[in-house]
């Protein structure tokens, strides 16, 4: 059965696409009475929304880098829903961050303006944008933090996108599960095995190598328990639509997982399969190509480079391998013998505005 239905009254039809920035989300904060905590780098205010008033604490902050809108779609479409759920207000306390990297945002840019990446600068705390989340953090004191992305499409999992991926993010070098990072697992283990019905095989684990500089990893040193969400592609879905309402999905059962107590199966988060990086946008099978004035047979791979055209995205694309590619997969493939000089690569990036 699909839950589509479900979802559609909550989404906002104002926010769509990879671009979003500010501008999109200010006319939408005023019914949760947004505050203006801080400011970033080019002065662009960096805002909270408080929502519920339960014992249970959620901080949730999105686009730190602000190329990754996924979430940040997924978090107002979670907020409209709360709004029509008003019994949760006595059971939770929200916290959300919206926008932590507006100006990456406004330029659809990983990092901020000082071009530094603010999910490296949890420990040096050198950014206004990394200052307010740390702040927000360790005013609210809060019972568990999600910490929301997106993930290239070079992520899949066998013969499948990674349309969501987590990480219960390492606490140390060693890679411990101390209580923390494993209530961390616990609950992500329980929102899998909800999110599974809706992409089954497209539910990946991300690496947990410890980077004290990460925010996620941070936290969870710290004692929070820490959940990475990243939002991936779908198929056909590169504007991140259908990954959207997933992610939507994940946030809710995340809440429901924690307000119901759910967080038990520490085993399950190991029996999620972990990411893999072999996913071409384009893999051209068995075809001629030319490197160094030679013809070769054999296979080439094809990523997508998002750039922003005036208020757009554009996918243009980029030759990213060739050879015995194999072992990889593609988005779109094409299996043909044919001379990619005629090959209308311009068309095929169209095809995904
Ligand atoms: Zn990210």
């Amino acid at each position: 059965m699909s839950l589509h239905p479900q979802y559609i009254p909550y989404k906002v039809d104002a926010l769509s696409g990879r671009y979003v920035t500010l501008a999109h989300i200010e006319p939408l904060l005023s019914p949760y009475s947004p505050m203006e905590i801080a400011k970033s780098v080019l002065g662009a205010p960096l805002y909270r929304i408080d929502w519920g008033s339960g014992a249970v604490k959620v901080l949730m902050w999105s686009q730190m880098h602000g190329n990754e809108s996924t979430t940040t779609k997924a978090v107002f479409d979670l907020l409209s829903y709360l709004e029509s759920h008003p019994n949760l207000k006595s059971q939770i306390s929200l916290r959300v961050l919206p926008m932590v990297n507006p100006d990456g945002a406004s330029a659809y840019t990983r990092n901020n303006a000082n071009d530094i990446d603010l999910n490296r600068d949890a420990k040096q705390l050198t950014q206004p944008e990394s200052l307010f989340l740390r702040a927000e953090f360790d005013a609210f004191k809060p019972d568990f933090a999600f910490n929301l992305h997106d993930q290239r499409t070079m992520y899949g999992i066998e013969d499948h996108p990674a349309t969501v991926s987590f990480l219960a993010p390492s606490a140390d070098e060693k890679r411990q599960f101390g209580p923390s990072r494993r209530k961390a697992a616990c609950l992500i283990a329980q929102i899998a095995k909800k999110l599974d019905v809706h992409i089954p095989n497209q539910i990946g684990r991300y690496d947990d190598a410890f980077n004290a500089n990460c925010t996620g990893d941070a936290f969870q040193s710290d004692g929070v328990p820490t959940v990475l969400f990243e939002a991936g592609h779908y198929q056909n879905d590169y504007q991140r639509e259908q990954t959207r309402e997933f992610i939507f999905y994940a946030l809710k059962y995340a809440i429901k997982a924690i307000l119901d107590d759910k967080l038990h199966d520490f085993d399950a988060y190991f029996e999620i399969p972990e990411n893999q990086k072999h996913f071409f946008d384009i893999l051209i099978k068995n075809t001629q190509y030319v490197v160094d004035n030679q013809i070769k047979q054999g296979d080439i791979g094809i990523n997508f480079r998002e750039v922003k055209s005036e208020e757009k995205i554009i996918f243009q694309p980029v030759f990213s391998a060739e050879g015995d590619l194999s072992s990889h997969r593609g988005h779109k493939v094409i299996v043909e013998n044919n001379d990619l000089v005629e090959y209308k690569f311009n068309e095929s990036a169209h095809n995904c505005l």
